[in-house]
């Protein structure tokens, strides 16, 4: 039988099968061996029943993406923080607490790096309006980004949100106190979730050995619950790719006179040209630089 990891602890994997039932499952070290992959959540496996009553994980099916960050102080070990996502839902609100648009597209960087679409939720729009709310993050919609703009209190775009969700693997992540959890049990009520956070500090070094969840949604799709998005750090984008990851770069960037302009300081640079002209914006430029300069402080390391 087919079906998705949601947790594990201690080598007994808790597996939401095809029929809709969960079954907890061991994984044999053949298995472990033979696949070459360390079992995530949203990783696809197929289950089998023993004799007796035990159930096994007896194939795990090959990946469709996964969210990983550096492992801090291991030159290419990585840790795969869930599988077969579908997409990063990054949640702000407009005010308490004023959103920070440079961890904004921090978050954003990461989802680009890992190959991983990303989902713009701008939360509490009750708060002060949706022209405000435009004008703030417009941009992101500007450059490709689906832009939800939500309200728990008035029940505005949710339905448009759960839309999204459907049928789909979220992570779904943003600072504290943003409505996350407020907004997952607005859309499906009765389902608990705590939500990964967003600190405000980096925090290299540190990691958390707290496993991830996934829920399954009512009427398909799962989110994922992660305290590992917590440390916020640049998760190892090489400082030469971070362009790459900015959308409205990558579209510039082959007019650059330089195969490898970092647009910085180099002439005829089309992100720069478009900086001036204004259809770069400044804050997503102020970001690149800013994430830049982290990226070449970790290289060093
Ligand atoms: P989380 O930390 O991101 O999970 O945030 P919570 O869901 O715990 O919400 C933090 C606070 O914001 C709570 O007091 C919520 O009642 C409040 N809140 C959540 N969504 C909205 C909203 O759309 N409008 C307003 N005004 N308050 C909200
Ligand atoms: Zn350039």
């Amino acid at each position: 039988m087919k079906g998705v990891v949601l947790h594990g602890t201690g080598g007994a994997w808790h597996v939401h099968c095809e029929d809709g039932s969960t079954v907890v499952a061991a994984l044999r070290g053949r298995v472990k061996h033979e696949s070459g992959i360390k079992l995530a959540v949203g990783d696809e496996v197929m289950v089998r029943r023993d004799e007796g009553s035990d159930w096994t994980i007896a194939e795990i099916l090959p990946r469709r993406s996964r969210l990983a960050r550096k492992e801090p102080g291991r030159a290419r070990g990585e840790r795969v923080i869930a599988a077969n996502l579908d997409q990063v839902v990054v949640v702000f609100a407009l005010r308490k607490p004023e959103p920070h648009v440079a961890m904004l597209d921090r978050f954003l960087v990461i989802a680009e790096a890992n190959g991983i679409a990303p989902r713009v939720v701008i939360n509490k729009v009750d708060l002060a309006g949706e022209p405000e709310a435009r004008a703030m993050f417009g941009v992101y919609e500007r450059i490709g980004y689906p832009l939800h703009i939500t309200s728990v209190r008035s029940g505005a775009g949710l339905d448009a949100l759960r839309e999204a969700l459907h049928d789909r693997t979220s992570v779904v992540t943003g600072p504290s106190g943003v409505g996350k959890s407020s907004l997952m049990n607005a859309l499906y009520t009765g389902l608990s979730l705590r939500v990964g956070e967003i600190s405000a500090s980096v925090n290299k070094g540190r990691h958390t050995t707290v496993g991830a969840y996934l829920h399954p949604l009512p009427g398909g799709g799962f989110v994922v619950d992660t305290p590992g998005l917590r440390e916020v750090g640049m998760w190892g984008v090489p400082s030469g790719e971070l362009d790459l990851c900015f959308p409205e770069f990558r579209a510039l960037k082959d007019a650059c006179r330089f195969a490898d302009c970092i647009h910085l300081q180099e002439p005829d640079c089309a992100v720069r040209d478009a900086l001036a002209a204004g259809t770069v914006d400044r804050s997503r430029y102020a970001s690149y630089q800013k994430l830049r300069e982290e990226a070449l402080v970790a290289e060093e390391y």
